[in-house]
């Protein structure tokens, strides 16, 4: 069974609509990539799968719920932004811990998590430390602990490493596909940059206009695009 699946999902905004019937099931497990250029759609339907954003008509199911109507803390999802807010006045433990705590789950059970998620993330030496005295990679790494210590059905990640430069993109990207080959976690990976489409996906969805153009393994698409918009998209030869 799909663990997430959509069913002619639209948004309207103001009378204009700008998502217009989107389908996809996402398997127990894929990592998926929405890719398209800006404007096109990919962090209001990522929203609308959190439940930070309304839907205007259709239908999202996550595991064996439809959560059209749940607010995002019911979705059993966890969302890391581009720019990751984290609290400058807790350490990298606390901000880790932070919506465990406010869900009341016991003091030993949050410091496990968290010590688990840091283990992964090789955040040890810093849980202790405040954001203000990490690089940027490890803001980011900090932000996925957050998402990780909750133990989530699915991940949603809204461009993460656009903030960072380009040497320390190359190596998160390597880094969160590591960590999605070890939890196995079901991801929705929103890019507008082709290389990361290319090199994290075990699914790519191209996305144009508020509509899915093309939805296949990364060499398919590049191999066989549908059109020439996906062909100058995915940077194969049309
Ligand atoms: P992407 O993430 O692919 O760059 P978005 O999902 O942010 O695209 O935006 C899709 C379309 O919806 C754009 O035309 C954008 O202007 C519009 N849009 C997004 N959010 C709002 C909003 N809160 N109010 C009105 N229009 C919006
Ligand atoms: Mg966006």
């Amino acid at each position: 069974m799909a663990d997430v699946a959509i069913r002619d999902l639209r948004k309207t905004y103001g009378g204009l609509e700008v998502i217009h019937g989107v389908d996809l099931d996402i398997p127990d497990g894929q990592f998926v990539v929405l890719v398209g250029p800006s404007g096109c759609g990919k962090s209001t339907l990522l929203r609308m799968i959190a439940g930070l954003e309304g839907i205007t008509s259709g239908q999202i199911r996550i595991g064996d719920r439809v959560v059209n109507n749940l607010p995002p803390s019911e979705r059993d999802i966890a969302m890391v932004f581009q720019n990751y807010a984290l609290y400058p006045h807790k350490t990298v433990a606390a901000n880790m811990g932070f919506a465990l705590k406010m869900a009341r789950m016991p003091k030993e059970e949050i410091a496990q998590r968290v010590g688990r998620a840091a283990d992964i993330l090789g955040l040890v030496p810093y849980l202790n430390r405040y954001p203000r005295a990490l690089s940027g990679g490890q803001r980011q790494r900090v932000a996925m602990g957050r998402a990780i210590v909750r133990d989530p059905k699915v991940f949603l990640f809204d461009e993460p490493l656009s903030n960072l430069d380009a040497k320390l993109r190359v190596q998160m990207r390597t880094e969160i596909r590591a960590l999605h080959l070890r939890l196995k976690t079901t991801t929705v990976y929103v890019t507008h940059d082709q290389i990361e489409a290319m090199t994290m996906a075990d699914r790519i969805v191209v996305m144009r206009d508020g509509h899915i153009v093309q939805a296949g393994a990364p060499l398919d698409l590049y191999d066989r695009p549908v059109n020439t918009f996906v062909a100058g998209f995915i940077g194969s030869p049309a």
